[in-house]
């Protein structure tokens, strides 16, 4: 059976964070879905079609990487697509005990559904789309945290 595993995120905007766990990932399963998330009560700095412009540029080599956006529950999601794995990533306890609450949660949901996670690679631990915003809000110069070229227009 196809191993099909979910990267559910807001990618608000995507990271060299995001894209190495992806890249990572790519040898674990067949298939990996980017799953933008598109929840009303948040407010986003990038709108979804930028966030998914991003996301489709940073990934244009990839065979086995796709993406689409989602809203409601990430278990439900899954199931609708028939993938098995949600993957995560994990750059501090801080992480851990917020997707570990998570993880529990979306197994009691949904049993045969597991969670992946691949620890963050060293040099990713302190980036983050928050940073990153917070840097173009305040006009910087944030390329060197997010994929080749993403934000050049
Ligand atoms: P969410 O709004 O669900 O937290 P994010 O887009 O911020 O969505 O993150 C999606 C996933 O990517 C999460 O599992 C998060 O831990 C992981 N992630 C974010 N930044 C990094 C990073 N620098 N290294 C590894 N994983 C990361």
């Amino acid at each position: 059976m196809r191993k099909i595993a979910v990267f559910p995120g807001s990618f608000d905007p995507i990271t060299v964070g995001h894209l190495d766990i992806v890249q990572r990932a790519v040898l674990l399963f067949d298939e990996i879905v980017i799953a933008v998330g598109e929840n009303s009560s948040k407010k986003y700095m990038f709108s979804l079609e930028e966030r998914q412009k991003h996301i489709a540029k940073a990934f244009e080599n990839y065979k086995s990487v796709r993406q689409t956006t989602y809203s409601g529950l990430t278990v439900d999601f899954c199931k609708s697509i028939g993938a098995k794995y949600i993957l995560r990533g994990m750059r501090s306890e801080h992480d851990f005990e917020f997707e570990r609450s998570i993880a529990l949660m979306n197994k009691a949901m949904q049993d045969e559904l597991e969670t992946v996670f691949l620890v963050s690679a060293a040099k990713y631990t302190a980036v983050s789309s928050t940073i990153v915003r917070d840097i173009l809000r305040n006009g910087g110069d944030a390329s060197q945290f997010v994929p080749n070229g993403i934000l050049d227009e």
